[in-house]
């Protein structure tokens, strides 16, 4: 299926690589602003004045400047993974377990959860994100394994792995995400063993990519679906574009509004300070820069995006 930018000759024709090395050069100002995250003490650690950014077109094409392969943790990002398999899994049933609503609460809130009786708003909040863990969890012996395999598979590297470091991290500080995950089986809304959930959670979080990997890896969104190097079906199209639809309303926490005014595509952010955003039928991209505005989102990673939406003029609007 081709997609509606596909065959726009704009596409071709646009300077690609000059805009993006143009776009490393204007970011420079916005690198020392933001702040890397530290409640994980291991991401406490990382540089913040680093910028890299990919761009792959579905026929494979890449344009990468900065830093494009530097790896960083994707934290949040591999949401948008364990939905995919969940989803491919589940189908419809796994809404009975959680919402497709923005929250409009920081990513990590317990409060809205007991005014909706343990059902978390969207898969993308922490607590919607171990409703699909949850998900997966129950229904696969060797969870972690599958998820990495996933990845290897999506990003055409098979050298991914999760930093340990990181992981232990993670969990060792992690008591937020416990009181979530306890909390949703009070309410009889987690099947599996908490310590299960939690550690195939951050297992799945602390995995390392860098931007190039993570453009390949968000191509079969950016395709309905298919993954168009390899055309391996992880979805229905139908179903991808419910996840690009979650990604554009509620992929960037508490700013998803804002991040749609400002670049207009589907995109999800991780505290590692990446950003993967798709344009569908046309491209998708990887930006990093682990100083964080103040709702958690690459701040030079967003004015990234923003600027290529307005320089090539092509979003999802
Ligand atoms: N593993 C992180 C947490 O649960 C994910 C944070 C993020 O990137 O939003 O806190």
């Amino acid at each position: 299926m081709s997609g509606f930018f596909h065959n726009d000759i704009r596409v071709s024709k646009l300077p690609l690589q000059e805009i993006i090395d143009e776009i490393r050069e204007e970011v420079g100002p916005f690198l020392s602003q933001g702040k890397v995250a530290d409640y994980i003490p291991e991401l406490g650690r990382v540089k913040p004045e680093q910028f890299g950014m990919a761009v792959t077109l579905l026929n494979g094409q890449t344009f990468e400047t900065g830093q494009s392969r530097d790896n960083f943790s994707i934290q949040s990002i591999s949401k948008v993974f364990a939905l995919t398999i969940a989803f491919a899994e589940w189908g419809d049933q796994l809404w009975l377990k959680v919402g497709r609503e923005p929250s409009g609460n920081p990513f990590n809130s317990l409060v809205q959860l007991e005014h909706e009786a343990g059902k978390p708003r969207n898969p993308f909040i922490n607590a919607g994100a171990l409703v699909v863990a949850d998900s997966i969890v129950s229904r696969f012996s060797e969870p972690t394994d599958m998820i990495i395999d996933f990845m290897h598979e999506i990003s055409g590297n098979s050298g991914l792995e999760m930093d340990s470091n990181v992981f232990d991290s993670e969990k060792e500080h992690g008591h937020r995400n416990a009181a979530l995950a306890h909390f949703m089986k009070s309410y009889g809304n987690m099947e599996s063993e908490v310590n299960e959930v939690l550690n195939f959670y951050f297992g799945h979080c602390s995995v390392r990519m860098n931007c190039f990997d993570l453009a390949h890896a968000f191509l079969y969104l950016a395709n309905h679906g298919k993954h168009p190097l390899t055309a391996k079906v992880y979805l229905a199209a139908s179903q991808a574009k419910r996840i690009n639809s979650l990604m554009l309303t509620c992929g960037t926490y508490d700013a998803a509004g804002d991040f749609a005014f400002r670049v207009g595509l589907p995109g999800k952010s991780g505290v590692g300070g990446g950003i993967a955003a798709i344009i569908p039928g046309c491209m998708s991209i990887g930006v990093w820069s682990p100083g964080l505005d103040k709702h958690g989102n690459s701040l030079a990673g967003i004015k990234a995006l923003e600027l290529f939406t307005t320089k090539t003029e092509i979003s999802i609007f």
